[in-house]
């Protein structure tokens, strides 16, 4: 069927009918996943009572909008959480992170990286990236920061965490990997890490990264000891569907903090209009469940058929899923260069396309991107990336649905792998 539509080698199908076998058992268990998810999700829109008059927006300062408040608390119910900020003034994941951060932090207060150090465009939100200095940085304002490396096997050091907890005011946890070769952390590690940081300081925040992680279980890092959660409406949560936006959701006392530094301390979480946004926000987290579920198919996938070209990627195939995102040592620039090149071919989007190297505000190295999506940026939708740096680490991700995502992955490892 596959070869109806792209032309694939016969070795490379033989390898697609290989993989389809293998994948089956865990594709059923994220079948499993996504039904909870799904039910969970159409139960917290009727406990809501969310009515059809909810979808329209208002304009100017949004006071009364009844679907934004709406949405929040639907949002709020499925994650578990007190409370939550969800909108589309905030235009991307770090900008979100970015307001999080400086919600909840004050001059003189320790921030304290728990997992490493943070996502590649938070060191310049933080300040540790020197270019960024003087732009108004975590640092500029006098906030110190502290970091617990990972050990040697990519897991938390809880003992140095207990240890550096009680001079800090803020414990951040990245759950997916970043540009890190690391599998995503559990719900179980980010307990333990939540465990450790409160027993030696009770008043710690516990505030979670939760970019790519959400709906890859049945449960958030607001169930596992997490105060406060942060991630993307052009990831997961919005279901391919959202046009932008980003979440804020936990204890009601800082994600009020939190709406305070988007709209300004006298403002807070009764303002922010929603214009004609709410239809596609409702209808993009109502989608979310199985869309991250077609998401993690495409990732399992994708592990199978590398390993079984003697890639080695992170996770496995049969390793259980935290986010969606696959990473592997491309090996040479070609071959990343190649890879990208075969999933940008096989985008609904800009197919006809051949993504080139090039310099992004925020990262250090240049990067190769493909993407082929109806939202510009959306890493739901299948998408890979890596620096230009030895190994040549490619990071994959997303998937709207994987009968579409198959054909991509399939032509992108034909691409790097096979000459093609
Ligand atoms: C994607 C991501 C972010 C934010 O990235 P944006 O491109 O700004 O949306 C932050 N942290 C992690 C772990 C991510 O995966």
């Amino acid at each position: 069927m596959l070869n109806e539509f792209f032309s694939y080698q016969n070795e490379v199908l033989a390898l697609d009918e290989k993989a389809m076998a293998l994948c089956r058992p865990y594709f059923e268990k994220m079948e499993q996943v996504r039904d909870y998810n799904q039910l969970k999700m159409l139960k917290a829109f009727t406990d809501n009572g969310m009515a059809a008059t909810h979808m329209l927006g208002t304009t100017g300062y949004g006071l009364w909008d009844a679907g934004r408040e709406k949405l929040e608390e639907i949002f709020a119910q499925v994650m578990g959480a007190e409370d939550a900020l969800v909108r589309t003034q905030f235009m991307s994941g770090t900008h979100t992170l970015a307001v999080a951060l400086f919600g909840v932090l004050r001059t003189g207060d320790t921030l304290l990286a728990a997992t490493g150090r943070p996502y590649d465009t938070l060191e310049g939100v933080i300040g540790l990236d020197g270019k960024c200095r003087g732009n108004g940085t975590l640092m500029d304002y006098g906030v110190h920061y502290d970091e617990a490396p990972l050990l040697a096997d990519m897991t938390p050091d809880y003992g140095l965490i207990a240890e550096k907890a009680p001079h800090a005011a803020v414990c951040h946890i990245q759950r997916s990997r970043g540009y890190l070769q690391r599998t995503a952390f559990d719900l179980a590690t980010i307990q333990k890490i939540a465990d450790a940081a409160k027993k030696a300081n009770p008043n710690i925040i516990i505030f979670v990264d939760n970019c790519y992680g959400e709906f890859t279980q049945t449960q958030e890092p607001t169930q596992a000891g997490a105060d406060l959660i942060v991630g993307s409406f052009i990831k997961n949560p919005g279901g391919g569907i959202a046009p932008t936006g980003g979440y804020i959701a936990g204890k009601k006392e800082l994600v009020a903090k939190c709406a305070c530094r988007l709209m300004g301390p006298s403002l807070g979480k009764e303002l922010g209009c929603t214009l004609d946004t709410l239809r596609a926000m409702y209808l993009g987290f109502y989608y979310a469940p199985g869309v991250v579920c077609e998401a993690v198919k495409t990732a399992v996938y994708a592990e199978c058929l590398l390993e079984l070209c003697g890639k080695k990627p992170i996770p496995r195939y049969c390793d259980d899923h935290n986010d969606i995102v696959t990473c592997f040592d491309a090996g040479s620039a070609e071959a990343l260069i190649g890879f990208c090149r075969g999933v940008q071919n096989a985008s609904p989007v800009d197919s006809y396309v051949s993504p080139e190297p090039s310099e992004e505000p925020g990262y250090t190295d240049e990067v190769v991107m493909a993407s082929g999506a109806f939202t510009e940026g959306s890493t739901i939708e299948l998408s890979c990336d890596g620096p230009l740096r030895a190994p040549y680490t490619c990071y994959l991700q997303g998937g709207l649905n994987f009968a579409a995502s198959r054909a991509g992955v399939l032509l992108a490892v034909q691409n790097a792998f096979f000459g093609a």
